[in-house]
């Protein structure tokens, strides 16, 4: 497992469509018009990182296939 910086956010937390506001843009500026984000549910939260900016990854299932070996220790044995 490792994390890296959210690529939907950029690592901010926010969501990116609606910037973090929940809303998407008004039809005009302040018009309160916007409707809910659908990506975040209107939370304004980056549905990706769940607003803590680090993207996480699980390389549990690298090993299906059983083998134990490392991916990097794999290459320089066949190398
Ligand atoms: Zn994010
Ligand atoms: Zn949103």
């Amino acid at each position: 497992m490792w994390i890296s910086e959210c690529e939907m956010c950029s690592g901010s937390g926010a969501c990116d469509p609606c910037q973090g506001y929940g809303v998407l843009s008004d039809s005009y500026p302040n018009a309160g018009d916007g409707p809910d984000c659908d990506a975040c549910d209107g939370t304004g939260t980056c549905p990706n990182c769940a607003g803590t900016g680090d993207e996480i990854h699980d390389n549990s299932t690298t090993n299906v296939n059983g083998c134990a070996v490392s991916d990097e220790a794999g290459w320089k044995a066949s190398a």
